[in-house]
């Protein structure tokens, strides 16, 4: 696919006030500093489009963007984040998941994994809500740049191990990069396969 527009639409919390012309969307989720703004950048080509968690302000909202004005890449706040209060995590849980529940054009959710880590229980309990939702989604390992392609196998099969204890197969796989721009392609081009059966 390639990107021929981008552009900002909407920012909120509540699901209801998300765009409701339909088109279908590509939600992106993951840990705080997974890489997800970086990848969201990388694969719009546009450097600043999401916001890095180095911009000050960052802001924990459900993003719309329009591509190509034929369907929606939405950036999701990310998850996990230390320093923040139980009740803030609670209102986040809510939002998000108002929004991945009731969402009808909500085709795909890419849910990002680091590369280096060993499987984090907060990206299993997500995967688990997400199945017994029965949301589509795919796992993205991101930051591949910052490890061996031995340490990139070894961690991805620990994650596979992980999973098919409670899953009876795996969904598809992305490795990325967002230094190298590795993934961007075979990313966009499911994207793309969708998007031709929707
Ligand atoms: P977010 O919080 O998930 O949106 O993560 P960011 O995209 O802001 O990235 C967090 C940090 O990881 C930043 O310092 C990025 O420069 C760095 N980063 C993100 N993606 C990659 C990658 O693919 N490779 C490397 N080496 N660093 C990355």
């Amino acid at each position: 696919m390639k990107i021929k527009s981008v552009s900002f639409v909407v920012s909120n919390t509540d699901h209801k006030k998300c765009p409701e012309d339909g088109l279908p969307e590509f939600a992106f989720i993951g840990r705080s500093n997974v890489g997800k703004s970086s990848l969201i950048n990388l694969l719009t080509g546009n450097k600043k489009l999401a916001k890095t968690s180095s911009t000050p302000g960052k802001t924990q909202l459900i993003n719309h963007f329009v591509i190509n004005d034929q369907w929606y890449l939405v950036d999701l706040p990310g998850y996990g984040y230390a320093k923040v209060s139980k009740s803030a995590r609670s209102n986040w849980e809510k939002f998000i998941a108002d929004y991945l529940t009731n969402r009808k054009s909500l085709m795909n959710i890419f849910i990002l994994l680091d590369s280096r880590l060993e499987p984090q229980k907060i990206d299993l309990e997500f995967i688990n809500w997400c199945g017994e939702k029965q949301l589509p989604f795919v796992l993205v390992f991101t930051k591949i740049d910052k490890l061996s392609s031995s340490a990139l196998q070894r961690n991805t099969s620990k994650f596979k191990k992980e999973m098919l204890k409670t899953w009876e197969e795996m969904p598809p796989v992305f490795t990325t990069s967002s230094i190298s721009g590795f993934g961007n392609e075979p990313i966009l081009n499911y994207i793309d396969q969708i998007l031709e059966i929707c």
